[in-house]
C-alpha cells in the first residue's frame, strides 16, 4: 500500500506517471539537456537521420585509433616510449623539457606546420604538481608563442591565481598539438598522432601529480573516448598512470558564463589541487 495516498495504486508525480517513472523521466531530461548543451558547445545545431555512411573527417578526428586507445589505458608509465624520440634521455629516464623542445625543433611532422606563425610548446614550472592540457593553440597563442593567453587564457589564469591562490608560473600549461589548427578546429587524428609523443615527453619531463584536461576535445583525445564533457567532468580518470580531472574549457565558460558552470569548474580545480597536494 502506498503510505502517502493510503491506496494500493503507486504514488504518482506531477506528470501523472508513477513517482519512480517520473524520476526516470526527469533523469532522462537532465541527460538530454546536458547532451544538447554539449552539442551546442561543439557547434552542432541539427541532426541528420541515422545512416551507415562513412564517418566524417571530424568524427574520425575525434575517434581515437586503436593505438591511442591502448596508450590511453594508462598502462605505460610516464617516461616510457621516449627513447626513439629523445636520444638525450636513456630508456625510462626522465627527460628535461629543454631536451623535448630541442627534439621538437622547427617541426614539420604534420600539416599544421603550414599555417602556424610559431610553435606553442608550453610553459610553467618544470616540476609542477598540476599540469593543464588544452587541445591546441588559438590565434593569440599562435601570435605570442605562449599557451592560453587570449580571453580564455586570462580566465584560466584567474581561475588558477584567484581561485586556487597559486601563481600561474607554479603550474605547467600546454596543448595536445603545438601548432594552431586553422580556424581553431579540432586537431585531426594524424595531427594528434604526430604531436602526441611530444606531449607525452612533456608529461614525462614534468611528472605532474595531477593532469587537468581542459574541454571536450582535449579530454576525448587524452582518454580515447568521445563522451560529452558534461558527463566526464568532475570525475577522476587516468592518463599514463597519472590522475586526470576533466573540466570545462575556459572558452566554454566565457560563452556560458553561469554561476552553475563557474561553480562546477571551481569544484573540479579545487579537487585537482587537493589531490595534487595529498600526493606530495
Ligand atoms: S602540431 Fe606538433 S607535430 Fe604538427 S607540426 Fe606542430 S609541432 Fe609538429
Amino acid at each position: 500500500m502506498n503510505a502517502r495516498t493510503g491506496s494500493n495504486a503507486p504514488a504518482r508525480g506531477l506528470s501523472g506517471l508513477p513517482e519512480d517513472e517520473s524520476a526516470a523521466v526527469a533523469d532522462l531530461l537532465r541527460d538530454a539537456r546536458a547532451w544538447l548543451q554539449e552539442f551546442a558547445e561543439e557547434g552542432v545545431t541539427s541532426f541528420a537521420p541515422h545512416s551507415h555512411a562513412a564517418p566524417s573527417a571530424r568524427t574520425q578526428a575525434q575517434t581515437p585509433s586503436p593505438a591511442s586507445d591502448a596508450e590511453s589505458a594508462g598502462a605505460a608509465p610516464p617516461g616510457a616510449g621516449q627513447p626513439q624520440i629523445f636520444a638525450g634521455a636513456a630508456p625510462g629516464e626522465r627527460p628535461e623539457l629543454a631536451q623535448v623542445r630541442e627534439q621538437l625543433g622547427e617541426c614539420t611532422r604534420c600539416p599544421l606546420c603550414e599555417e602556424r606563425t610559431q610553435i606553442v610548446f608550453g610553459e610553467g614550472n618544470p616540476d609542477a604538481g598540476l599540469m593543464f592540457i588544452g587541445e591546441g593553440p588559438g590565434e593569440q597563442e599562435d601570435l605570442s608563442g605562449r599557451p592560453f593567453v587570449g580571453r580564455a587564457g586570462e580566465l584560466l589564469t584567474a581561475m588558477i591565481e584567484r581561485g586556487l591562490e597559486i601563481p600561474r608560473a607554479e603550474v605547467y600549461i600546454c596543448n595536445i598539438v603545438k601548432c594552431r589548427p586553422p580556424g581553431n578546429r579540432t586537431p585531426l587524428a594524424n595531427e594528434v598522432a604526430a604531436c602526441r609523443p611530444f606531449l607525452d615527453a612533456q608529461i614525462a619531463a614534468v611528472q605532474p601529480r595531477v593532469i587537468v584536461a581542459l574541454g571536450k576535445p582535449a579530454t576525448s583525445l587524452l582518454l580515447g573516448r568521445d563522451i560529452a564533457i558534461t558527463r566526464l567532468r568532475g570525475q577522476w580518470h587516468e592518463y599514463r598512470g597519472i590522475p586526470l580531472m576533466p573540466t570545462f574549457h575556459p572558452a566554454f565558460i566565457l560563452r556560458q558564463y553561469t554561476a552553475q558552470n563557474r561553480k562546477l569548474v571551481w569544484d573540479d580545480l579545487r579537487a585537482a589541487l587537493q589531490r595534487s597536494r595529498e600526493a606530495q
